[in-house]
């Protein structure tokens, strides 16, 4: 089903609250109004809103909406920052995977520290206060490799704020240093490590993690890296990838254990799904895929993590690159709150088939977010406001030239 075919699902909608619940089966309604009264939705609650008809679909994503607007308010945020993704060339061997390469292939690359160095700066300079930095797994990488990186980083820009390293990559850092991972970890923070991203997750069931990435690490070790760097004061961000292979009760499995992680450690900063980009894959190419998420789906997955982090994880991020302008709209008034990263440099959807682009102007952030009739304000990866108007000195559009210089 294309996007285009169900734009009627996409909010805001005529209906009132009221009249979607009324046509709502009770099943539904009932799980809905729980969590209207902020009672905590069980994992069998839950799996009710499997296969919602189009009222009960609207009525889950106005719940989520007001869930959003009562925990944060009508403030849209989002991060001025840029991606380093340092190489692609990478042994893993994901099948969802279209961005990374062989050793030898033509369009393999691997940045210098310098180089890494010197895209700090230039991001810095463009006022951007987070880099995120990741990359594919090279055989055969200095046993300190990581440490390295982060050290050249602080050395060009000592106040970034550095945004680095996937479980996978922490993993594999842990296997080359060959200290015990606590260690590890320490070591990266004194060394300029300000968070985690919580990638490398996609859906934590290692059945699922089997086909589409089976020499990944497992779910358990995924948990033991993530709650031991917020045990250890590095936060950490969580993720989900949907439209593959996956069902309904794998999002709200994961949902749950990361709703418990939550109320262990307090470490998760926001939670991001991440629509599956099937067209470069093998995944898809192999027939063991859908093409990517429906409409309904990219508003459910919104609209359910709120219903379910709700009071624990306060943010709920899109993904621009890999949703659009349209369904990026919808999402934020599905439960959303958070638009992301301006992410001057976007490379791993872009090579699955994302066309959104690299760059979102700070001013057309602004744009959008009024559009919808709420507050735009840019904040820090940790998510203090640091400023409600749009910088000035940026934009509207991408910068093409300032991009090519950068690129
Ligand atoms: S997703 Fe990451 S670990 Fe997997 S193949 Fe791609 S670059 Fe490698």
């Amino acid at each position: 089903m294309s996007q285009k075919d169900r734009s009627d699902l996409l909010p805001p909608y005529e209906e009132s609250l009221e009249e979607l619940l009324r046509l709502s089966r009770p099943a539904v309604a009932q799980v809905l109004e729980d969590s209207l009264a902020d009672r905590e939705i069980t994992r069998e609650e839950a799996c009710r809103l499997a296969d919602l008809q189009t009222p009960e679909l609207k009525a889950l994503v106005r719940v989520a909406d007001l869930l959003r607007q009562r925990e944060v308010g009508d403030v849209i945020t989002y991060v001025v920052n840029r991606n380093i993704n340092f190489t692609n060339i990478c042994f893993v061997g994901c099948r969802f995977c279209a961005f990374s390469r062989g050793p030898r292939d033509e369009d393999a690359y691997f940045h210098s520290l310098e180089t890494m160095g010197k895209k700090a700066l230039e991001a810095w300079e463009m006022g951007a206060t987070e880099v995120c930095v990741q990359g594919g797994l090279p055989r055969g990488l200095p046993a300190g490799y990581y440490k390295q990186i982060l050290l050249e980083i602080k050395k060009w820009t000592p106040e970034m704020h550095i945004h680095a390293f996937s479980p996978m990559e922490v993993k594999y850092g842990v296997e080359l240093r060959r200290i015990p991972l606590r260690d590890y970890l320490l070591e990266l923070k004194e060394a300029g490590l300000g968070s985690l991203p919580g990638t490398a997750a996609e859906i934590l069931n290692d059945e699922v993690r089997q086909t589409i990435s089976r020499n990944k690490l497992s779910t358990r070790e995924w948990i033991e890296i993530i709650t031991t760097a917020h045990r250890l004061g590095i936060p950490s961000t969580s993720t989900l990838m949907y439209g593959h292979l996956e069902r309904f009760e794998h999002w709200v499995d994961q949902l749950l254990l990361l709703r418990s992680i939550q109320k262990e450690t307090g470490g998760l900063t926001e939670f991001v799904p991440l629509g599956f980009i099937h067209h470069h894959t093998d995944l898809y190419r192999m027939g063991l895929s859908r093409p990517g998420p429906t409409v309904e789906e990219h508003l459910k997955i919104h609209a359910v993590a709120r219903l379910l982090l709700n009071g624990w994880v306060r943010h709920i991020q899109i993904a621009w690159v890999k949703l659009g302008e349209e369904l990026s709209q919808a999402c934020l008034q599905a439960g959303a709150d958070d638009y992301s990263g301006t992410l001057i440099e976007e490379n791993i959807s872009r090579m699955a088939g994302a066309t959104e682009g690299q760059f979102l102007s700070p001013v057309e952030m602004h744009r959008r977010i009024r559009k919808l009739g709420r507050i735009p304000a840019q904040r820090s990866t940790t998510y203090e406001i640091l400023r409600y108007d749009p910088p000035d000195d940026w934009p509207a559009t991408q910068p093409d030239a300032a991009l090519a210089r950068l690129l």
